[in-house]
């Protein structure tokens, strides 16, 4: 309808073939604001209808070429002539006609001579009907759309009243989730469905929406099923207020999908994939609000930082797969322990989730939030490092794995994450250089000593270049002669800060750092140079001795670099004397006789240091080229008061005899060492009784 209201004016379509009938119509209805077409009969009536459809139709029923039934008829076949009122009009007053005219599908009916006055408001009476009727029908489309919609919408819709919440509607998603019928729901209440809300918390709902303040209110909670089951909803609650009653109007949607979503993602973002347990992020983000919490509260709290010893190497030699096979039995140990051990429990606050957690690679950690005497973090890690070590059958392999645990108490050594697991691994370390297999609390000296050494590395790799290291020479004595025979070579540094440094302080850092190599072979020319300085003035002195490091033995330049220093130095090979640590000939047997026997046939003296210490068999002593054995001082340290070392000197020279071997004991301090290790044909003698070692000079 194009125009609805005849102030808007509206449009009437004229029919009738009497011309003036026509032109009083026309002025009829102009004058009353309506827009008139017209037409003469039948066939240009529907002409004009198809070009602009009226709102009215007053149709006269004698009418040549096609009459006013066939055009009425017509126009309602056509889907734009359905609702459009048509008054039909006639001179003849008979029933039959009238009835006809209904019939076709005709309004109303007129009868001429029309009644003009009357006829302007007749019509204007059937335009409102007519827009009155369309609206009706409009509003009840849009009802019916409006609740197919809601009926199919996927979130639940519930309309109940205010104050007993009595379900009185419910849409399609609502039923189907539930699982009840449409009866069964008008059966129930609102509340019935929420289990976790009851209905006076229901009626403060209501009452604070009701004051206004806010037209929804959202809540996340769950709803029952018919079943029993639950799944849980967002809820928005709302008042609808209508002309005597107020609705309250919930619209829930499921967020099961949605939640197993989250937690999917959640799981791949907090949890190790390889063992499920919680990782780094979640046990650093946890922590941290425990460590919050804690501080008002003022409770302590125990990381423990478990690390498994030589886990690089277990996992190089038996494959990757067999490595993640005993990760994982690791990580279901040390959960084992966390839940089902009470004694560690009972110090895990419950729903802890970082109880356990895997930080990295081999690195676990196991929080203990409920602690009133931090000793017993020391016994929950003699307890892990038990469990741990019990072998493991995997794939066939029999395996046995040891931890090394650091353990920090917060707030006591700190109370932030970033520093408690530093400090944690910083007492693990600890724990692994005591020997590993063991646990260490942290203390803030640890610290001190890790800075320390920071900077003693910084150091030590300019010392060289700087000209920092010194060699010192320690003499040894032939007793029976009185001569000085040979001489130790000892490196030292000359620390700008510190001083003279002791090698015992360097020489195993230069180890770690590789720069033992270089510092080696400075020592060996060194050493050199200043033995042939030496002759070069007349002095006499048998020999230098020089120590290896096994790092220099390992390498492969080892035959090559001392050759090259003694053409250098210009040193006969048979003035130089190298000192062996028996874990050098132990280490690699095989290579090591080979490298020995080169050596050897350079003319080069071999003697083994710290004899006695190592684990060296006798079996493989007679296979190696060596000329001396030194006897390690800590067995001369008491050789005349105890017994025991006393006859393990006994031993080792009686063994050196029989191999031939030179002996020297070194760290002869006193008259009654001396005395001893001379009662015992001991030939050669280093120690304080004749001299420290001494600058070259
Ligand atoms: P070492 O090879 O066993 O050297 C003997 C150590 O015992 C020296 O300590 C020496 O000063 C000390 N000593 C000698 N006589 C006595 C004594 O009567 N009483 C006591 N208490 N000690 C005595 P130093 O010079 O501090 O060297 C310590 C260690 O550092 C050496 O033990 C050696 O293992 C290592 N080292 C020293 N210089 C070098 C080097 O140039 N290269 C390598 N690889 N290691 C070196
Ligand atoms: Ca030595
Ligand atoms: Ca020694």
């Amino acid at each position: 309808m194009s125009n609805v209201s005849p102030d808007n004016s509206a449009l009437a379509l004229i029919v009738d073939d009497d011309t003036t009938v026509r032109i009083i119509m026309r002025s009829v209805l102009e004058s009353q604001g309506i827009r008139v077409n017209d037409a003469a009969d039948g066939v240009e009536a529907l002409q004009a209808f198809a070009e602009e459809t009226p709102d009215i139709v007053i149709l006269d029923i004698m009418m040549p070429e096609k009459d006013g039934f066939d055009t009425c008829t017509d126009i309602r076949n056509d889907p734009k002539g359905k609702l459009v009122p048509i008054m039909m009009s006639t001179g003849i007053d008979d029933t039959d006609s009238i009835n006809r005219a209904y019939q076709t599908g005709a309004t109303d009916f007129a009868i001429k001579p029309i009644n003009w006055p009357i006829f302007g408001h007749r019509i204007r009476y059937m335009l409102q009907a007519a827009k009155a009727m369309h609206d009706h029908l409009a509003a009840q489309q849009t009802a019916i759309r409006l609740g197919k919609v809601i009926e199919r919408s996927s979130n639940e819709i519930y309309i109940c009243d205010d104050h007993r919440f009595e379900l009185q509607q419910s849409n399609g998603r609502a039923r189907d989730n539930l699982g009840y019928s449409d009866d069964e729901l008008t059966q129930l209440n609102l509340c019935q469905l929420l289990p976790k809300i009851s209905a006076s918390q229901m009626k403060g709902i209501v009452t604070d929406l009701a004051r206004g303040e806010y037209n929804e209110q959202r809540l996340t909670t769950s709803m029952r099923r018919k079943n029993g089951t639950l799944y849980p909803v967002e809820l928005s609650l709302q008042l609808s207020r209508e002309e005597n009653s107020t609705l309250l109007i919930g619209i829930a949607q499921d967020i099961t999908e949605r939640r197993q979503a989250h937690k999917h993602m959640r799981q791949l973002a907090y949890y190790d994939t390889l063992t499920g347990l919680p990782n780094r992020q979640l046990f650093s983000e946890q922590l941290g609000d425990m460590l919050g919490n804690a501080k008002s509260n003022l409770a302590k709290i125990a990381v423990l930082y478990i690390d498994i010893d030589n886990f690089k190497r277990i996992n190089d030699t038996l494959g990757h797969s067999l490595g993640d096979k005993l990760l994982q039995e690791i990580a279901r140990r040390l959960r084992k322990c966390a839940t089902q051990n009470t004694s560690i429990a009972r110090h895990i606050k419950l729903g802890t989730e970082i109880a356990v957690a895997r930080l990295s690679g081999d690195e676990f950690t196991m929080v203990l939030n409920v602690l009133d005497d931090t000793s017993i973090a020391g016994d929950v890690a003699k307890y892990l490092i038990n469990t741990l070590s019990h072998p493991m059958v995997l794939e066939g392999h029999e395996l046995t794995v040891t931890p090394s645990i650091g353990i920090t108490i917060a707030p006591l050594d700190s109370d932030n994450v970033e520093s408690l697991l530093k400090h944690a691994g910083t007492a693990m370390h600890h724990a692994k250089q005591a020997g590993k297999n063991t646990y260490q609390y942290y203390s803030s000296t640890m610290n001190a000593m890790g800075r320390e050494r920071l900077e003693l590395e910084a150091d030590l790799r300019k010392a060289l270049e700087q000209n920092e290291l010194v060699v010192y020479f320690q003499p040894q004595i032939d007793i029976q002669t009185g001569k000085l025979v040979s001489a130790e070579t000892l490196v030292r540094w000359n620390h700008p800060k510190h001083g003279l440094v002791s090698p015992d302080n360097f020489i195993p850092l230069a180890e770690e750092m590789g720069l033992i190599i270089d510092i080696g072979n400075w020592v060996l020319t060194q050493a050199c140079t200043d033995l042939k300085g030496w002759q070069a003035k007349g002095l006499e002195l048998g020999e230098v001795a020089v120590n290896l490091s096994s790092l220099q033995f390992k390498h492969s330049d080892l035959l090559e670099q001392t050759c090259k220093v003694l053409k250098q130095t210009g040193l006969d090979a048979k003035y130089l004397k190298l000192e062996l640590t028996e874990s050098i000939i132990m280490n690699d047997a095989e290579t090591t006789v080979h490298a020995l026997h080169a050596l050897k046939a350079m003319g080069i003296r071999l003697s083994i240091d710290d004899f006695g210490t190592g684990y060296s068999s006798l079996n493989y002593l007679t296979k190696f080229p060596l000329d001396e054995l030194k006897i390690d001082k800590s067995f001369i340290v008491d050789v005349d008061s105890d017994s025991h070392n006393a006859s393990i000197v006994t031993a080792i020279v009686a063994m050196a005899d029989s191999l031939g071997l030179d002996v020297v004991a070194e760290g002869v301090e006193t008259e009654s060492q001396l005395a001893f290790v001379r009662e015992h044909n001991v030939r050669l003698v280093q120690g304080y009784y004749f001299s420290q070692a001494l600058p070259a000079a």
